[in-house]
């Protein structure tokens, strides 16, 4: 008999577990895969900080899962509602597609994370973020409109509030979204005569008292000091309390183990752009299911199986999977993703062939992080490496890992080319902020189709 077996996302996790299963499958006539996705591309998300600053063109890191995932059947399209007890799964219809229902013996949920605004939501209506592709784009725009608004404003109140950048969170996104932004306005500024480089101000907020949390703390105090020395002020044990679009209201962030503060010290910054990227909340639809959670995140085995429902998995981002060497959750990185992707695909043959399964196991291999122009951070093999050599490890490395090698010339293309040209500063008018997708529940016109 025929087995079903539907995975869920189309990010680092659902990809490779995909292309696993097709691989661990592809002389099993009677297995059908498919693959959910609400856009038809992989996102290669260590590179968005570079699309962010025009360093990199937006289409080059993205890869259409149709030409990396050839065997299994592709919709693209958004879940509306997993149904775990029916093996079901009903996708949303819009004004041009048909909402359907998919039915499963097996699946894998690899939905991922969407921006945790922390119920701030001051910050939500009027940050920007750094998640999508859409996310750098719409950045990438913001900052070429304060540049060309800068230039010609006579008021050096408001010229300083245009020229402000303020990034919060000093985790991987931010510091690379802060180190990006502020070699883009450095580059950017000699086709601006009105505008020096004192002008131009980025800021880091961060709640916690160190950057970059998980790597060593040399690496992290060699990135505070190198991001300072290259002019980023650095606030850190400091929490943002709203932002109305100009003014961003912060405070000492309070130690949730001592004794609370009366004045946490409020003070403000006049910026007319806030970048958010102090953290990630498993996506809605994940919220919304039936499977049991731990501060977002579904709980899983050590096979990455939900114990309440036999042959279903979750991986990635949307997955709270304990790494057995620490007894901690892994954190959300594409490296860990893919590593569970691998277990889950592992096991949904293990299943289907009479095999025993296996536990996750994996070992980070090490991480890295670009903080600016020719300078970064890696921890690879216990040992931990700085500046212009962590550089070049972090663009061979993240190079060789784009799954096409189409895509992997462009970048480096890309990359050539900003070394021997200046920045493009055209602002296209093409992607506006929030363009909501007007979905429809089209389950009654189903009947009629
Ligand atoms: C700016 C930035 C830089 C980063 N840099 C690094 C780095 O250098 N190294 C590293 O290891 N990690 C990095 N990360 C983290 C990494 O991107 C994530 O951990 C990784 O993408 C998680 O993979 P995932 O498949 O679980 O989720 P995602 O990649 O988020 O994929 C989820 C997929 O599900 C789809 N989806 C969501 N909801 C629905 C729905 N309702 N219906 C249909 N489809 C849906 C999404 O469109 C997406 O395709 C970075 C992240 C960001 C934002």
């Amino acid at each position: 008999m025929t087995k079903r077996i539907l995975v869920l996302g189309g990010g680092f996790a659902g990809v490779a577990c995909t292309r696993k299963l097709e691989s661990h499958f592809k002389h099993f006539s009677e297995v059908e895969i498919s693959l959910v996705s609400e856009d038809n591309f992989l996102l290669f998300t260590p590179m968005l900080p570079q699309v962010a600053s025009g360093t990199i063109e937006t289409r080059h890191i993205v890869i259409p899962i149709r030409t990396i995932c050839k065997k299994a059947t592709f919709y693209e399209g958004r879940v509306k509602n997993i149904d775990p007890y029916g093996k079901r799964v009903a996708l949303y219809g819009t004004n041009e597609k048909r909402g359907i229902n998919l039915e499963y013996d097996y699946l894998v949920v690899a939905l991922g994370s969407q921006t945790n605004f922390f119920g701030n939501q001051s910050v939500e209506s009027n940050a920007y973020t750094m998640k999508t592709l859409n996310d750098a784009v719409v950045l990438r725009n913001r900052i070429i409109d304060m540049l060309e608004q800068a230039e010609n404003e006579r008021d050096p109140i408001l010229k300083q509030s245009l020229l402000t950048f303020v990034v919060v969170g000093a985790g991987f996104a931010g510091i690379e979204t802060a180190g990006e932004i502020l070699d883009f306005l450095h580059d950017a500024k000699k086709h601006y005569p009105h505008i020096s480089e004192n002008d131009i101000k980025v800021v880091v907020l961060e709640a916690l008292s160190i950057v970059l949390p998980g790597f060593s703390e040399r690496l992290a105090r060699f990135t505070r000091d190198k991001l300072i020395q290259r002019g980023v002020d650095i606030m850190l044990n400091t929490m943002v309390v709203s932002f109305d679009g100009s003014e961003v209201l912060i405070k000492d962030a309070v130690d949730p183990t001592r004794t609370a503060v009366k004045d946490p010290n409020m003070r403000s910054l006049q910026t007319k752009t806030l970048i958010w990227t102090a953290g990630v909340t498993p996506v809605d639809t994940i919220k919304n299911s039936m499977f049991k959670t731990d501060r977002g995140r579904v709980m899983v085995n050590e096979y990455l199986e939900v114990p309440d429902f036999p042959g279903v998995y979750v991986i990635g981002d949307c997955s709270l999977t304990i790494d057995p060497s620490t007894g901690k959750p892994y954190p959300p990185t594409a490296q860990n993703a893919e590593a569970e992707a691998k277990t889950a695909a592992y096991n949904l043959h293990a299943t289907i062939s009479g095999k025993t399964k296996s536990k996750i196991d994996h070992v980070s291999k090490g991480q890295m992080a670009i903080i600016g122009k020719r300078t970064a951070i890696a921890h690879i093999g216990g040992m931990n490496i700085h500046g212009f050599v962590a550089w070049c490890i972090w663009r061979t490395v993240y190079l060789r890992k784009i799954p096409k090698l189409n895509k992997r010339l462009r970048v480096l293309l890309d990359w050539t080319a900003d070394l021997l040209f200046d920045r493009d500063i055209s602002r296209l008018k093409i992607i506006r902020k929030d363009q909501p997708i007007d979905y429809k529940e089209l389950d009654e016109v189903d009947d009629v189709w």
